[in-house]
């Protein structure tokens, strides 16, 4: 059981004052922008922008996402800022990149299921396929809820031949494919933790999603958060939106 972050918010605030430097771990859809109905709605302001390049003064932070590598380039445009896309198969920073050296082989299989889910999945208005390289990602979120359980259906059937290759995980209103191998971002975090230590640091990470879990896992004794209530989270804490992400950002760079 998770408790309210809020509720608790001195002493950990405090905790985290106690080391001179910590790693900050942001989700990017549902932690730090609304779901939009369209990816490309959910863009970040400015002034969020602005606080994010200031915490970077503070923290060592990276942006753990889903979205490809690109795509959150382009949304965060922070120079010092870590970004960890397709749930952490590929990893860009100041001092060097990385890709996950057994996924770039799938990236084949991966756009051959994209363009197979495109053809099956013509017929639904408001369902699309998104092909993010290593791994793809079906929304239909737009689709009337009687049709989700369809999507679903042609969705597995049309996987079906691919088992042994791909991995399925659920978001919200997303079904998603990545590559058979054991990572996620609960690995990633792992990863970066030893590449960019933070001595005696604590970490901290943000999420509101299925594949954030992972990373929660991983962070055991650590301060993960969850964005949203759930019954059964391995986050310690939670905030109830977005909104309550961003004073938490806030009361972070205040208390330097
Ligand atoms: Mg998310």
């Amino acid at each position: 059981m998770s408790t309210y972050l809020f509720a608790h918010i001195d002493k950990i605030l405090a905790k985290i004052k106690s080391t001179p430097k910590n790693f900050l771990f942001l989700d990017y859809d549902g932690t730090l922008v609304p779901i939009a109905p369209k990816p490309n709605q959910a863009l970040l302001a400015q002034d969020k922008r602005d606080l994010l390049a200031l915490l970077c003064q503070q923290f060592t932070v990276a942006i753990m996402t889903g979205r490809s590598l690109e795509e959150i380039k382009k949304i965060i445009s922070i120079p010092e800022i870590i970004l960890a896309g397709n749930h952490g198969f590929e990893i860009f920073s100041p001092w060097g990149s990385w890709v996950h050296p057994e996924a770039r082989g799938f990236q084949k299989v991966i756009s051959g299921l994209a363009t197979s889910l495109e053809e099956a999945l013509k017929p639904f208005l408001g369902a699309w396929v998104e092909n993010k390289g290593l791994t793809l990602s079906v929304h239909y979120r737009l689709v009337k809820e009687r049709g989700e359980e369809k999507i679903k259906s042609i969705f597995y059937h049309t996987i079906e031949g691919h088992k042994e290759k791909v991995r399925v995980t659920l978001g919200k209103k997303v079904l998603e494919i990545r590559p058979n191998v054991p990572w996620d971002k609960g690995k990633a975090v792992e990863r970066l933790s030893k590449l960019y230590e933070v001595p005696q640091g604590h970490r901290i990470y943000m999420g509101d999603d299925e594949t954030d879990e992972d990373a929660f896992r991983a962070l055991k004794e650590d301060i993960t958060i969850l964005v949203g209530q759930k019954d059964t989270t391995a986050a310690k804490y939670w905030v109830k939106d977005t909104t309550e992400v961003w004073l938490f950002l806030k009361n972070l760079r205040e208390n330097r």
